[in-house]
């Protein structure tokens, strides 16, 4: 009698840090960058460095760990990668509206 089976393996989606993307009705791993980031909003909405050379982008990109705004590399000039690159600041968010999905350059991993 009483063999109530607890806990045993259950997983619970219970927290925003869990909220990762199901792909197939499967939940992918997320890496450790991701695990412990979470979506940052813009404090500006240029790119800075586009706007100092008098370049035009595409998508905005937020770095997590420093706040800094880069173009996507969908834009020419790519100022977010080439934060990374310069930085090693693993982990950028969407900076466009209504986007926030998380994106590690580390592992090529996202999550939103
Ligand atoms: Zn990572
Ligand atoms: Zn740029
Ligand atoms: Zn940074």
């Amino acid at each position: 009698m009483g063999g109530a089976h607890c806990g045993g393996g259950i997983y619970l989606a219970s927290t925003a840090f869990d909220s990762i993307r199901i792909d197939n009705g499967v939940p992918m791993p997320v890496c450790q960058h991701l695990a412990h980031s979470h979506y940052v909003a813009p404090k500006v909405h240029v790119c800075a460095e586009c706007v100092a050379m008098g370049d035009e982008w595409v998508h905005l990109r937020t770095c997590l760990h420093c706040g800094h705004v880069g173009c996507c590399d969908s834009s020419k000039n790519r100022h977010a990668t080439k934060h990374f690159q310069a930085t090693a600041h693993p982990v950028i968010a969407s900076a466009q509206p209504g986007e926030k999905w998380l994106w590690c350059y580390v592992d090529q991993q996202w999550k939103e």
